[in-house]
């Protein structure tokens, strides 16, 4: 028996019924109660003691982290939003885009659907995350996907990297940079001030979470692949960080990593 996995076009895939609905829009997290959190991990015991104060201390040393409530502990204001990575199959645009990549695996037993979707997580001040969860039911996928956000938050980079603005703020990016997954390249390019963010919807979502202000974002390839765009937008937010500047420039491009200085 032929055992395989195919994407399920959308007017099929809509009349799976989801066991539940999905509010849209930001959802802020309930607040952490750290008295009753029992932390598992070595970091999550320093972070409860009180000797790991700040989540610069872990990503600075890129420490990984292991335990949800680290970042829950050290990172206020936090909100998190579903992504739509559902594909639209309509051949003229009649499907509706979701936040559900449904798939369907074919078993000795029959067929199986799965739910995959995809969360970012950030204050909209320097920290973000996505997180990817895959599940039979909506429920765990979600609580994955929100989880696995949390473990992956990085540090941004801003800063103001637009010769027409050259206002030495931290409210766009401070260089170009690019991000790829697969066939599918982002390119994030400083923009002056008052331009907001330039890109695809979803992409846009994570660029605002990560507190990046205004920005363009040139994205090339097999963009339809809504999952491989925005994991290459959160390549090119990581690959920020790496790339050289010198101490000078830190002070033109009015660089701050975070959201400190
Ligand atoms: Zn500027």
């Amino acid at each position: 028996m032929k055992v395989g996995r195919t994407r399920l076009p959308e007017a099929e895939a809509s009349k799976l019924k989801t066991s539940e609905d999905v509010p849209q829009g930001v959802s802020r997290e309930r607040a952490f109660d750290k008295e009753a959190w029992q932390p598992k991990s070595e970091l999550g015991k320093k972070v409860k003691s009180g000797e790991i104060v700040t989540i610069d201390e872990i990503l600075d040393k890129g420490y990984t982290i292991l335990e949800a409530g680290v970042v829950d502990a050290l990172v206020s204001n936090l909100n998190s939003d579903l992504l739509t990575i559902g594909q639209s199959k309509g051949k003229f645009g009649g499907g509706k885009a979701s936040i559900w990549r449904q798939t369907q695996k074919k078993t000795q037993e029959g067929n199986k659907a799965s739910f995959a979707t995809l969360t970012v997580v950030g204050n909209h001040d320097g920290y973000v995350g996505l997180g990817f969860g895959k599940s039979r039911e909506t429920v765990p996928a979600r609580e994955k996907a929100l989880r696995k956000a949390k473990l992956n938050l990085i540090k941004i980079r801003r800063g103001c990297g637009s010769w027409e603005c050259a206002c030495h703020e931290p409210h766009s990016v401070p260089v170009k940079v690019k991000g790829k997954v697969t066939s599918v390249e982002l390119e994030l390019m400083p923009a002056p001030k008052g331009t907001g963010i330039v890109a695809q919807k979803e992409v846009a979502k994570i660029l605002a979470f990560a507190g990046i202000k205004d920005v363009y974002a040139n994205a090339k390839g097999h963009t339809a692949s809504k999952l491989n765009l925005l994991m290459a937008c959160f390549e090119a937010l990581k690959n920020l960080s790496k790339i050289k500047l010198k101490e000078v420039d830190h002070k033109t491009l009015g660089v701050i990593e975070g959201n400190l200085q």
